[in-house]
């Protein structure tokens, strides 16, 4: 016979030890004469071996992947960022509040318009984002995300304002979630819900009305 196949020229083919010794064989593979018994078994072993391995990579992945998706995710990312730049927008604002009272006296009717003319904001940064609103719209209104306090009652002089008074809040810019509001020291907070938010708002409108020349210490402070 001559041997059409290209492979069948380097395989030595015999017969005998070519594989396991089936059952019903009657083994002549199955005795070879001395030393290593199992020479017929490294390459099977290398690939259960390989395998097993496989498997394993395999097993670890479908482990990482269950843990990955069971554990609870880190708040962060994409829910709270847009709180954080509308607070970061806000306490400018109040800073920059801060700034123009101590240099004129007072601040006027109109505050987020005056900061404005003198530079010190931008009309982005009477935006919260996610209130959908866009430059245009502060433009056409000022104050229609942020309202400061002293827009409904001008009465911010530097020194008078408690620490403690909230000074600038948001309209309901979170879908009801929450807003944040910004104290008289700079501070920010979220409250939830907005409803809540506005409670307090007007709980330091009151108690500011009442106490007027701050009875506790003065609005001026860290930051
Ligand atoms: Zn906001």
């Amino acid at each position: 016979m001559t041997s059409a196949w290209k492979g069948e020229t380097t395989m030595p083919t015999p017969p005998s030890v070519s594989g396991p010794p089936a059952p019903g064989e009657p083994g002549a593979g199955s005795i070879p004469p001395k030393g290593e018994p199992r020479d017929v078994n490294p390459g099977r072993r290398q690939r259960n071996t390989r395998e097993f391995v496989i498997l394993c990579v395999i097993g670890l992945s479908v482990t990482a992947l269950a843990v990955h998706l069971l554990l609870p995710k880190r708040p962060g990312g994409r829910e709270i960022s847009p709180q954080l730049v509308c607070a970061a927008n806000m306490k400018h604002i109040v800073l920059s509040m801060k700034l123009y009272a101590s240099e004129n006296g007072s601040l006027p009717d109109d505050p987020l318009r005056a900061l404005l003319d003198s530079g010190e904001t931008t009309t982005k940064l009477y935006i919260c984002f996610s209130s959908g609103k866009t430059v245009r719209d502060v433009e056409k209104d000022l104050y229609v995300c942020f309202v400061p306090v002293a827009y409904d009652a001008p009465w911010w002089v530097e020194g008078t304002v408690a620490s403690n008074a909230i000074v600038l809040y948001e309209r309901d810019n979170h879908a009801g979630q929450g807003g944040n509001v910004v104290y008289a020291d700079g501070h920010a907070e979220f409250i939830r819900p907005y409803s809540e938010m506005l409670r307090r708002v007007e709980e330091s409108k009151r108690r500011s009305a009442t106490s007027q020349p701050a009875a506790d210490g003065s609005g001026r402070e860290s930051n």
